[in-house]
């Protein structure tokens, strides 16, 4: 094992990305002598939203060795087996879809999906909505948890996969007393100058009450102002507002009728200027709009949320949010780690910042864990982590390239915007023209984040079917969704309900 060549990690913030840092890092490193000491300010408050994720965070807790049962009901947390998009588009037959998390058993019925999905570009009349065909949609149809009950012959069942949603400032508190525990030093104070020495390094914070605080590799988790990265090392911030044109967004938590099955899917609904979040925690939604403040007002989309909504909104205190979307330059710079919304942030549509948070914190401790902590190891890293954002800002991207809405400028602007990257364009200039699809995937490797099955779901999803229906006969005949449907909900009946699970593991 090469030494850690670090003594004492200084995090500056106290969000989800200080938090998850602070944990990752005292697990692996506080044993091999690495101090860590996490400072936040008491008087600029955290983000507060983030309440869904990608099946990534598994590994997050198991690393950690905590338990669902452990993390789950302290903080309200629910399963999610996919994000549900209704009214995006106005083909027929495609009005809302379901970008799933894939299962081994939808391995068989994925194959014909696939297959329908590639017959349909040819004019075949099949049916290709990815919520016929995978498991997870139908879990959420029934508000089931992803867990098999145990078989009678005591065999295993097969694997699942699957995320979450929770309370944002629970996860935040408990991941502070499990960091606590960790023997993380927590410190409150606000940063209110930085001191650099003659290379650049950040030596010192100096806090508002005088004291100061020195270390060797400083984490800037201080949100979208970008204390460390941006405002004292002056690193450039690259906006992605050609792209995603979505800056602004306003929540609203409403409460869960008691006793009602909880639903373990997101909800991302397009309305008139963006899209509306819902996520079902054990015990309230959260929900929110996602907009962009150059279409519509910020009073406007709250009435349009409200309205959305209903009367369960009524009474609820609304919160409005700014979102800075795009990237820093480099994330890893001098002696400075950038994580979090300080090194960038691509809306929410497919809840990836705890994501993106994670794989920058493990990717730098195993560049330091190799050894790679050099100047010369900052440039690879970053690229790698650019290509990240990247990758998922492309996908994001692709789904309001792929709408099909006419009620607004909003929606018409963002089809027609040809501000996108090369790569897309040629998936989706590929995928329009009936070409060889998987070679075009297979061509841009490493650099999606998404694998096939998430290209297929969201293309077909849509009902991006070019061509006309042609008298096209397919044989063998394709797999209907009827028979689909049928086929999930024999295996969907061998999962627990998702409140009883959650019960299970002690949600009360
Ligand atoms: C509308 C919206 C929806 C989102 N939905 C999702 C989602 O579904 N899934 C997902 O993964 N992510 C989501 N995110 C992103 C997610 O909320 C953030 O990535 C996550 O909360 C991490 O935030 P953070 O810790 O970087 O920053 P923050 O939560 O803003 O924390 C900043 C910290 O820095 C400290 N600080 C700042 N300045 C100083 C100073 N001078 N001195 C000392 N301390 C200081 C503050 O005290 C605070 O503790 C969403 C974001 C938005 C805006």
């Amino acid at each position: 094992m090469n030494p850690i060549p670090l003594q004492h990690i200084v995090i500056v913030g106290g969000g989800s990305a200080g938090w998850m840092a602070a944990n990752l890092l005292a697990h692996h490193w506080s044993p091999r002598g690495v101090r860590i000491t996490l400072l936040e300010s008491s008087e600029i408050g955290i983000i507060g939203v983030g309440e869904g994720s990608t099946p990534y965070l598994r590994q997050f807790f198991s690393r950690l060795n905590i338990s669902e049962a452990e993390w789950m009901p302290a903080c309200n947390a629910s399963y999610k087996c996919g994000i549900r998009f209704p009214n995006w588009s106005k083909v027929a037959g495609y009005e809302t879809y379901m970008h799933p998390f894939f299962n081994q058993a939808d391995l068989a019925l994925g194959n014909e999906f696939f297959r329908n999905a590639c017959l349909r570009r040819r004019g075949a009349d099949a049916d290709a909505n990815p919520q016929d065909f995978f498991l997870a949609a139908e879990l959420a149809r029934q508000r089931r948890a992803p867990h098999y009950r145990p078989r009678p012959d005591g065999q295993d069942s097969p694997a699942t996969d699957y995320a979450y949603h929770f309370d944002a400032g629970l996860l935040g508190q408990f991941l502070r007393s499990h960091a606590l525990k960790l023997g993380v030093r927590h410190l409150i104070g606000t940063v209110q100058q930085v001191q650099q020495t003659e290379s650049g390094d950040i030596q010192t914070l100096r806090l508002a009450d005088g004291s100061n605080l020195d270390g060797d590799l400083f984490i800037d988790c201080s949100g979208f102002r970008g204390l460390l990265i941006n405002q004292t090392l002056g690193e450039p911030f690259l906006s992605f507002a050609d792209n995603l044109f979505n800056d602004r967004a306003i929540a609203i938590p409403t409460a869960l009728p008691e006793g009602e099955d909880i639903p373990s899917e997101t909800v991302s609904s397009a309305l008139k200027h963006g899209w509306a979040w819902q996520i079902p925690l054990s015990h309230r939604y959260g929900n929110g709009y996602v907009y962009a403040s150059s279409f519509v007002c910020d009073d406007e989309a709250e009435r349009e949320l409200r309205a959305f909504l209903g009367p369960a909104a009524e009474g609820q205190t609304a919160r409005r949010l700014q979102m800075r979307v795009g990237r820093v330059a480099q994330h890893w710079r001098n002696n400075c780690l950038a994580l979090g919304l300080s090194q960038g942030f691509i809306e929410p549509l497919e809840a990836t910042a705890l994501m993106l948070i994670q794989f920058t914190v493990e990717l730098f401790m195993a560049e330091m864990e190799r050894g790679q902590f050099g100047r010369e190891h900052q440039a690879p890293f970053n690229r790698r982590i650019n290509q990240m954002f990247e990758g998922v800002r492309d996908y994001v991207l692709t789904h309001y390239q792929l709408n099909t809405r006419d009620d607004s400028e909003y929606w018409r602007e963002n089809r027609a915007n040809r501000k996108i990257s090369d790569r897309l364009a040629s998936i989706l200039d590929v995928w329009d023209r009936g070409g060889d699809f998987e070679a075009e995937l297979t061509r841009h490797g490493d650099d999606l984040m998404y694998i096939r099955p998430s290209w297929y779901c969201l293309l077909a999803g849509m009902g991006r079917f070019p061509g006309q229906l042609q008298a096209y006969k397919a044989s063998p005949a394709p797999v209907s969704r009827q028979q689909a449907r049928e086929a999930l909900a024999q295996t969907a009946a061998q999962f627990y309900g998702h409140r009883e699970y959650l019960h299970l593991l002690g949600q009360r």
